[in-house]
């Protein structure tokens, strides 16, 4: 997890324009105007519309900045259809509840596999076992609904773990009202080499989780079913 304020700092020192991506986040955990960024972007896809069931995407700033931006986009041609930002604005009216429940669930769940003995490591920067928890208590008022571990053994063994889930649905979007789980080896990093993969952090048996609107308790059940299958079959 980068240092954000000192990015947005130092491009302010160049005269640089500083831009994030913001989708993991949303604006409940983290409001990037407050902390210096000129820009920010989100794929409305995931939390802000939440129900996987549009695709759209959001550029915040300044106005001077999102004129030039409105101007490019029109000649593009880039513009919602109405019913897909009907639903948007809609949806935006619970983003706070649906967000703040995501951030509470995922970190009861990242605790529960953090000491389960199926499990080896778990990345969330709630917890305060990773790396940068005290960053991240700073930046953000929440860590959303996203977080990953892993399980020993290969790719294979994971995708046994994710045909043993009966709640989170196999896909490899995130933030909706339902839970999804995802391979990034087999996934979104299947076009790298297993070497490649390796350098960036990511291993064969690493399992994505995005929390959804699901009882917590329903979630902790079912992961720890598929997890008890995991030490039969390894
Ligand atoms: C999904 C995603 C995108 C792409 O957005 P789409 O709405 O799927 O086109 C961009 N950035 C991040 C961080 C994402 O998770």
């Amino acid at each position: 997890m980068p240092d954000l304020e000192a990015i947005a700092a130092f491009a302010r020192a160049h005269s640089l324009v500083s831009m994030i991506d913001n989708t993991f986040a949303s604006p409940v955990n983290f409001r990037p105007p407050e902390r210096g960024f000129d820009l920010s972007l989100h794929s409305a896809t995931k939390y802000l519309n939440g129900h996987d069931d549009i695709v759209a995407g959001v550029v915040l700033g300044a106005t001077a900045w999102i004129d030039r931006i409105r101007k490019r986009l029109t000649h593009l041609g880039g513009a919602l259809d109405p019913h897909a930002a009907f639903l948007l604005h809609r949806r935006l009216k619970t983003l706070g509840v649906r967000v703040r429940h995501q951030n509470a669930s995922a970190l009861h769940i990242a605790r529960f596999l953090e000491q389960h003995p199926a499990v080896s490591r778990v990345h969330y920067p709630g917890l305060e076992s990773h790396r940068h928890h005290a960053r991240a208590r700073g930046l953000f008022h929440g860590c959303s609904g996203t977080l990953s571990f892993e399980l020993p053994g290969d790719d294979a063994a994971a995708a046994r773990f994710m045909a043993r889930l009966r709640l989170p649905v196999p896909a490899p979007s995130l933030g909706g009202v339902e839970s999804l789980v995802m391979i990034p080896a087999l996934i979104s990093h299947v076009g790298l080499t297993a070497a490649e993969r390796a350098e960036m952090g990511i291993g064969d048996g690493l399992v994505r989780l995005s929390i959804g609107l699901e009882t917590t308790e329903d979630l902790l059940e079912d992961l720890d079913q598929a997890l008890r299958g995991q030490e039969g079959s390894n």
